[in-house]
């Protein structure tokens, strides 16, 4: 009897392991590390879209602002040769075009400043851009290292609980088929707690004393349950190390 218990203890050991697994792969923490990544790479593409598209657009207002100036260079032109040309006399229209003159000189100084101003938020958004395209790169590396990571560990489990698995069903076939019968129809009862070892005259599976003679009996041939739980009683009498 002491044998078959053990391997009845032995059973419920490896479907144990193979819940604590399938645990493991459902709870998943390495797939909550591999998301964040994944949300970071993600933010970040999605800023330097933004910014590549802020790039352009000054880029072309830049191009706009400059078109502007030699424009306004050329009416500059136009405005001085017809001013101090002396082919006009008239101190209304010198006057007038004095003015626009002025005015237009003060509109070419803006445009200059806007020209500078705008060249110089270009630059830094460049060098932004460049920055952040870096950070892709390693962000990138990092996500493909830890899904890599993730698969590693993902395939390692999967493998362990197959071995166990395994091990489970060549151990199913020792074990008599009457005996396995009446362990499997406690499973949907007590899980994968079903054999419960005795210590100290106690069940350790609902802590209860049992009855000296129920002790005496766990000992014996037959399957023993415990009065209280109704688990399989298993009274280790083999010291450490022996079977
Ligand atoms: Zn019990």
């Amino acid at each position: 009897m002491g044998a078959l218990l053990k391997k009845l203890w032995n059973l419920q050991e490896l479907r144990q392991k193979q819940a604590k697994l399938k645990e493991r792969l459902q709870k998943n923490e390495k797939m909550e590390n591999l998301k964040l990544v994944k949300r970071q790479k993600e933010y970040l593409e999605q800023s330097i879209k933004l910014i590549k598209e802020k790039c352009e657009k000054l880029r072309q207002r830049l191009r706009s602002r400059e078109l502007d100036y030699s424009q306004k260079q050329g009416l500059i032109k136009d405005l001085s040769s017809k001013l101090y040309g002396g082919k006009v006399a008239n101190p209304k229209e010198l006057s007038s075009l004095e003015r626009k003159l002025q005015r237009t000189r003060k509109e070419v100084e803006e445009i200059e400043e806007e020209i500078v101003n705008l060249t110089i938020e270009q630059e830094k958004l460049e060098e932004t851009l460049v920055r952040e395209n870096e950070n892709l790169k390693v962000l990138k590396i990092n996500y493909k290292n830890k899904l890599k990571e993730y698969d590693c560990w993902k395939v390692e489990i999967e493998k362990n609980i197959q071995r166990l698995a395994k091990e489970e069903q060549e151990l199913i076939k020792e074990i008599e088929p009457e005996v396995y019968g009446e362990f499997e129809k406690l499973k949907s009862k007590f899980g994968n707690f079903i054999v419960a070892k005795l210590e100290s005259g106690t069940c350790t599976g609902c802590n209860m004393f049992i009855s000296t003679g129920l002790v005496g009996q766990a000992a014996g041939r037959d399957l023993v349950k415990c009065e209280n739980c109704g688990r399989i009683l298993y009274r280790n009498l083999a010291g450490p190390g022996e079977d």
